[in-house]
């Protein structure tokens, strides 16, 4: 087995693709060797060495030594260096490089193979001995921290000393014979920490860090990361070994990182940092400040340091070379590491560089104009998350914040307002202008106008598809849900985090891009959507096939929540609390004018395109209040007897709502609602055409079927009351009834309900419930809990079950189509805006994707990844 991958001089054992063997950084240092890129030589010991370590209790393959003798006669060799050589001395950097990059892993070491005697030979051939021992000393540090474990305090305490000593401030004002007494004193302090002495043999040393990285794979901090980013236990890390190049050996050394393209806005320009006279991270430690690398760079942000274009021209030149070529070879931005040393320009590491949405955008179409990649696989590259984010304002990043707590990010963008606890308070000060942002424990149905009064939303319970969640995401609200250090004190009107109290009224921000919430208002900064969003837009057109709604029609129009609105809500009370037949018509003729204007204006702003209306869904308790209080409000606004509302109420109480009396059950037992509300489609419809208006094809839909005979019988009231409304109005418009199929039931019987239905929506959020028997609004207890073990990949409820409720799908396709000849058959619902749910909908045929408006281009951006 080839335990160990050579790199270096133009020639590589390993390749980009490699990450899974070599991690990210191996597997791209290997790439840019043997792209001809000036990499120091060095070799990769694979991930399988580490599987291996831990399968055979923390030993390694027996061929691995010998193996790492050779790659190391190969650094020697390309390097004209030998390891702990007392004239020429070979010098090492040790690093640890999993497959994706993981902060909770070993740190660096650099300057291995330091001890008494390669300190006098590096100090002779770079004539001069303050870098030597400034390197040893460095290097005693951190082996003594990331190998063997001893707190770095006890070194800064001594370096404080020798600075006191030399009456000095700053690190670089000690001269050599500081440091060496320094080196001296760190290993003394050594020998009192672990009883040993700091390994002088070079090879001991090298063996010693290689066993750390290895064993930082199973510490703490790496396992918390990993189960943080899903990333499994199984893949293991890689080390890398590589001949140090020092950026630190005088006025012509230099180390930077770069970027090869502005990673926050996207721009075509070499964009980075570096420090002349460093070594590796002092750049990204902050401990001077770094210089531009560009004159135009410097020039905008008005430092007064030159930047390297001006101060090493040639190199910089170099480095604009290596840009491009890296670019042409990646075909796509990097994030890149280099050092100079004495005039000369070494490349360490290079890997996909992080970019905002808005940059990523950007790149994409730029590259793709540019010829570098295709128009495709610009579409291809950008996460239809990435669009969700640029559609919502976002937080200031110049501002200053202070963060009380944090939560779940459930719905993007960030949203400041007066904290009110209740929907209503939430209601009311909105009418009067007022920026509100609703804080609950977790919301219910009852909330929804609160929800669309607020300009945010903060749970404190509940998870990504609690109903707050949900709801905010539909409505383009931003959302951080199930915040648990927030104590939200009701009666009180406050809320608590810690020390920190904050009153009704007071304001608060939210950030649903990262969970954080702010104390005060922070400055946010609106959507900007940039010309490279049009392009992408306009690329995703060319080649998506699915149809979705909301840019091509409405999907699904709720027709709850029409009701729930203002005023709207006393009617359909006033209709739930009617105490015989004939006063129910006269609620419902209320409704019926509320109803007609709000499609009217629907249609009217769809100009002909389809619009799907649903019938009444939710069970009507949701309409009425619970509370004692809320209770004698509703009486007096309905005009009716408190102890009528308390019988209602009781009365329409259920055990399991989810299941119980809603959907078109409702229908079947009021009639007059659904009469009521077919008419009001039709009569809009008529109205339109009336106003020469394009005559909509209204599409009529019935919820939660389960059988044929509930459909039959509600199409037959739906395709009499359009009779009626064509007699009346003497005009003919053709229009069509359809059901959502929400059941296994109706998934199994979509043949038979074919027979009735014109067309099929599948709900898939009430299937995923009634499939897994699973509550959407209860899954937050243990689903995390699920994931973690492996037992569900995915949230069903924001990515398709494709294996469970998918296989329904299927088959109710098949079914549908086979009685119904190219029947029209789409999804609604969350999964409408998940990506890879669509690319499911599509591969099973469906015609249309429906979700939120927020969600449309999300949908759009996916239906043509699906379709490449
Ligand atoms: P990270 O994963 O945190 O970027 P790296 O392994 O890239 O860690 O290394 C940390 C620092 O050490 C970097 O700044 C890098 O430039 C420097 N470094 C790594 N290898 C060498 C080397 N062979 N010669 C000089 N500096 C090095
Ligand atoms: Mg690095
Ligand atoms: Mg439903």
């Amino acid at each position: 087995v080839q335990w160990v991958y050579n790199f270096g001089a133009g020639a590589a054992d390993g390749r980009a693709e490699m990450k899974n063997l070599l991690g990210g950084k191996g597997a791209n240092l290997a790439e840019m060797a043997s792209i001809g890129l000036p990499v120091p030589p060095g070799f990769t010991l694979t991930t399988e060495v580490c599987t291996r370590f831990y399968e055979d209790k923390c030993t390694y393959p027996t061929e691995l030594k010998g193996q790492v003798a050779k790659a190391l006669a190969r650094v020697e060799e390309r390097s004209g260096q030998k390891f702990g050589d007392a004239t020429n001395p070979l010098l090492l950097s040790v690093r640890s490089g999993a497959r994706a990059s993981m902060p909770g892993m070993m740190d660096t070491v650099l300057n291995l193979g330091l001890n008494d005697w390669t300190v006098a030979a590096l100090a002779k051939r770079s004539g001069d001995r303050r870098f030597a021992y400034d390197s040893y000393r460095r290097f005693v540090q951190m082996y003594s921290d990331v190998v063997l474990g001893i707190e770095l305090s006890h070194f800064e305490k001594l370096l404080e000393r020798a600075k006191q000593r030399r009456g000095v401030k700053q690190d670089h004002e000690l001269v050599a014979e500081d440091l060496e007494k320094l080196v001296m004193d760190y290993k003394a302090r050594v020998h009192v920490e672990i009883g040993m002495d700091f390994p002088e043999d070079p090879h001991e040393q090298l063996w010693g860090a290689v066993g750390a990285v290895f064993n930082s794979w199973m510490n703490q901090r790496a396992k918390t990361y990993r189960q943080l980013h899903d990333i499994p236990e199984s893949w293991g890390t890689a080390v890398n070994v590589q001949a140090m190049v020092f950026g630190n050996m005088g006025s012509d050394c230099a180390t930077g990182v770069a970027f090869t393209r502005n990673p926050s806005n996207g721009a075509n320009d070499f964009y980075g940092e570096f420090l002349v006279n460093a070594q590796g991270e002092d750049v990204v430690a902050g401990i001077r400040t770094p210089q531009e690398l560009t004159i135009k760079a410097r020039k905008s942000h008005g430092s007064d340091l030159p930047s390297l274009e001006e101060v090493m021209p040639n190199i910089f030149r170099e480095l604009c070379t290596m840009r491009q070529q890296l670019e042409t070879h990646y075909k796509d931005m990097q994030d890149i590491e280099f050092t100079i040393q004495q005039n000369k320009l070494y490349m360490l590491q290079t890997r996909t560089g992080k970019r905002t949405a808005h940059a990523a955008l950007q790149i994409a179409v730029d590259m793709a104009n540019e010829g570098l990649i295709s128009k495709s696989q610009a579409l291809m590259r950008l996460k239809p998350e990435l669009i969700d984010q640029l559609l919502h304002p976002t937080l200031d990043p110049k501002a200053k914040k202070q963060v009380i707590a944090k939560g779940l990010p459930a719905s993007p963008g960030a949203a400041a307002g007066k904290v009110v606890f209740s929907a209503d308070e939430a209601v009311r000060r909105a009418k009067d202008g007022e920026k509100v942002l609703l804080v609950r424990i977790e919301t219910s149905p009852d909330d929804i106008h609160g929800l669309h009064a607020a300009e945010g939303v903060l749970t404190t319970r509940g998870g990504m598809t609690s109903h707050a969640a949900v709801v905010a995401r539909g409505m383009g609200r931003p959302c951080v849900a199930g915040a648990g250090a927030v104590q939200v004190d009701y009666a009180a009107a406050r809320l608590s985090v810690g020390s920190v109290t904050v009153q009704e009224g007071q304001i608060l921000t939210i950030d649903g891009v990262t969970g954080e919430v702010i104390l005060g208002e922070v400055p946010t900064v609106p959507p900007q959507l940039s010309g490279a969003f049009g392009i992408i837009m306009a690329w995703a057109d060319e080649y998506r096939t699915l149809q979705e709604f909301g840019a091509q029609g409405i999907g699904l129009v709720r027709t709850e929540h029409m009701f729930f609105d203002g005023g709207r809500i006393i009617a359909m009370r006033r209709m739930i609390l009617a105490a015989d037949e004939a006063d129910r018509k006269v609620a419902l003729e209320e409704l019926l004018t509320m109803q007609r204007e709000d499609i009217t204006e629907l249609f009217r702003i769809m100009d002909g395109r389809p619009v799907t209306v649903r019938l009444l869904d939710p069970p009507l308790h949701e309409f009425i209040p619970h509370t004692e209080a809320e209770m004698a409000q509703v009486a007096k606004a309905a005009g009716v007897p408190l102890n009528r509302v308390r019988r209602r109420a009781a009365e329409l109480q259920e055990a399991n709502p989810m299941l119980g009396h809603r959907g078109c059950r409702l229908a079947i037992t009021y009639p007059e609602i659904c009469e009521m509300q077919a008419r009001a489609i039709f009569e809009a419809a008529a109205a339109v055409g009336k106003a020469g208006g394009a005559v909509p094809v209204a599409e009529v839909m019935v919820p939660l079927v389960a059988t044929l005979q509930e459909l039959s019988i509600l199409k037959e009231v739906v395709e009499k009351t359009a009779a009626a409304v064509q007699k009346e109005q003497g005009m003919n418009f053709t229009y069509r009834v359809g059901t959502m199929i929400e059941l296994p039931r109706a998934c199994l019987q979509a043949g038979k309900l074919a027979e009735q239905a014109e067309f099929f929506s599948f709900g898939t959020n009430d299937l995923t419930q009634t499939t897994y028997g699973l509550s959407r609004d209860d899954a937050g207890a243990f689903l995390p809990e699920y994931k973690a073990k492996g037992i569900v990949e995915q949230d069903p409820f924001v990515s398709l079950d494709q294996e469970g409720v998918g296989e329904l799908i299927k088959v109710a396709v098949e079914r549908g189509r086979t009685a119904r000849d190219g029947m029209k058959m789409g999804i609604c619902g969350e999964h409408g805006g998940d990506p890879a749910s669509i690319e499911f909908c599509n591969k099973v045929g469906l015609d249309y994707v429906s979700c939120s408006p927020f969600r449309v281009p999300v949908a759009r951006l996916a239906a043509a990844q699906a379709a490449l």
